[in-house]
Order: structure tokens, then sequence, then C-alpha cells
């Protein structure tokens, strides 16, 4: 039996408690895995549909637990939110991130995942600014991605931070587009640099009208408002020239790489310079 908050107890089945047990395990592992050099980031290929070459890579944390293997960072990311890490580990993501993507050849960019609350630290912006100072990455050659989900705070400090790190040189893409739940004003409001159309709609886009209609609406409304799209979760060719054909920008996905070490980076570049 367990003391609750409220003065109640509860009593929890061993089955029932295994998940939270799992939880708890994996909250304690991850305090340490910093200091244990057990992160390390991952590269996908960003193709650039118009010029048929690469474009560059998005950054993809991994955690190799040294018992459980590979943890995915939809399973470990929330958690370093909630117990406060995700500053640190972010931290850490930017540095490395730029640090290797600098000897990478200069028309290579690099995206960077920003999560929502790390977005709102304070700090964050110095943190951008030294990750850039420290490696000597150019700030043109760095995307971050955002998810709408920043919009949940305070829309004023939002914008301004957005403006700030624009001011830096660098660019904003908007992650996971459409699957928010905020309206659409904040696009007028910020000029984002890309859209990144949700990889939800792209598995649907040709097969469904709903998702092949906003495809086309958010490709269009990019492009009225001076913003690139990127489609993610490029799976098969049939959605490649679907997104082509529909005037996407950038595509990404299975079809062209998975995710891959540092060291296969050079490779990946060699074999998608062209077709
Ligand atoms: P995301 O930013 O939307 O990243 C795209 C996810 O889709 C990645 O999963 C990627 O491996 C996967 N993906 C790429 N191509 C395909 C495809 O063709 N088909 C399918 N089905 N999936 C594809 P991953 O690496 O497991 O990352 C999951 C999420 O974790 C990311 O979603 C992002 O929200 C978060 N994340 C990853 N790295 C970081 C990080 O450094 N910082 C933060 N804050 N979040 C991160
Ligand atoms: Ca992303
Ligand atoms: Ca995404
Ligand atoms: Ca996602």
């Amino acid at each position: 039996a367990k003391m609750e908050g409220r003065g109640t107890w509860r009593f929890f089945e061993p089955a029932m408690d295994a998940s939270l047990q799992r939880r708890r395990a994996i909250e304690l592992d991850l305090r340490e895995a910093m200091s244990k050099d057990e992160f390390s980031l991952f590269y996908q290929p960003l193709y650039d549909l118009h010029l048929d070459r690469i474009c560059g890579f998005e950054a993809l944390l991994r955690w190799h637990h040294p018992k459980r293997g590979l943890v995915p960072p939809d399973q470990f990311i929330p958690i370093a939110e909630e117990i406060g890490l995700i500053g640190p580990l972010g931290e850490w993501v930017l540095h490395r991130a730029c640090e290797q993507a600098v000897g990478w050849p200069s028309e290579m960019k690099l995206a960077v995942n920003v999560s929502a609350v790390q977005f709102r630290d304070p700090d964050f912006i110095d943190v951008v600014v030294n990750a850039l100072e420290a490696s000597k990455l150019s700030p043109r050659r760095l995307e971050l991605e955002i998810t709408e989900s920043v919009f949940l705070a305070n829309s004023n400090e939002t914008l301004a931070t957005l403006h700030k790190l624009k001011a830096q040189g660098l660019r904003i893409a908007l992650d996971d587009f459409g699957t928010g739940y905020s309206s659409l004003s904040y696009l007028r409001s910020f000029p984002f640099d890309k859209l990144k159309i949700d990889k939800s709609f792209v598995r649907d886009a040709t097969a469904t009208h709903g998702s092949k209609s906003i495809v086309r609406a958010v490709i269009s409304l990019g492009r009225s408002l001076g913003m690139t799209t990127i489609a993610e979760g490029i799976e098969t060719v049939e959605q490649l020239d679907h997104m082509r054909a529909e005037g996407c920008n950038e595509a990404q996905g299975f079809l062209f790489s998975h995710p891959v070490p540092v060291t296969e980076v050079a490779a990946k570049i060699l074999e998608l310079r062209n077709g």
C-alpha cells in the first residue's frame, strides 16, 4: 500500500504497479544518464525536392540504456520535462549537434528539436547563443524545430523569444504542423521560416481525400505566408511524388534514410547528393 498525496491509501496489484515502477526506474536512471554519457544524437537527412539533393540533417536524441537498450525519445523526453532535466539535456543536445555539424559541408543545415518546456526557460536564448559561439557554427545553418505547444503559454513572451532567436540569424520551423490545438492566428503574428507537415497527414495524403486537401492547404498557406514546407515521414515513392507534385519544398523520411549515427553522416551526404 502507498500513502498518496491527499491522505488516501491506494492498494496496487503487482501488475498494476509495473508501469509505475518502470516509470520510476526510468526517472532514476535518467538523472544519471548524462554523467554516464549514455546519450547520443542520430541524424536523419533532409532532402531538397527542388534541387533534388540532400540539404541537411535533423538531430534526433537517443538514449542507450545499459539494461533496457535503446529507449525512444517519446518515452523519456516527457519524463525529462517533468523532473526538470530537459534544460540540461536540451543544452547538451544543442552543443553536441552544433559541434558535430560544423564539420559538415557548409550547405548542410542542422535541425534541432526544442521542447516547449526548454523553450520557456528564460536562459534558453543564451543557451542557443553559447552553443553557436562555442561551436563556431554559422547561425544561418541552424534551424530550431518547435511545436505549437509553445503557444499554450504566454504568447507575448513566446513571440518575444522567437523574435530574439531570429535576430541571431537562425531559422524557426513549426514541427508536427496540423496536430496542435491552437488557432492559426499565431501564423499571422509570427513569421516562421518553415512549416513541417506532420507524418500523419503525409501517410494518408495518397489515400484519403481529407488528408490530401489538408496537405494542399498547408503548402499553399505556407507559400502565401512566405514560409517553406517540409513533409516528414515519407516512406513510399508514391508519397514522395505526391508531395513533389503539390509543390512541397523539402522531404524527410525512411524512403531517403532512417536516422543514422554521426559516423554515417558523410556517407549519407555522398549517397543523397544527387537523385
Ligand atoms: P519529431 O521531431 O516529429 O521527429 C520525427 C520522428 O519520426 C523521429 O522519431 C523519426 O525517427 C521518425 N521518422 C522519421 N522518418 C520516418 C518515417 O518515414 N516514418 C515514420 N513512421 N517515422 C519516421 P524519434 O527519433 O523516435 O523521435 C520522436 C520524437 O522525439 C521527435 O518527433 C521529437 O518530438 C522528440 N525528440 C527527438 N529528439 C529530440 C531532442 O533532441 N529534443 C527534443 N526536445 N525532442 C526530441
Ligand atoms: Ca522534429
Ligand atoms: Ca515532426
Ligand atoms: Ca512528433
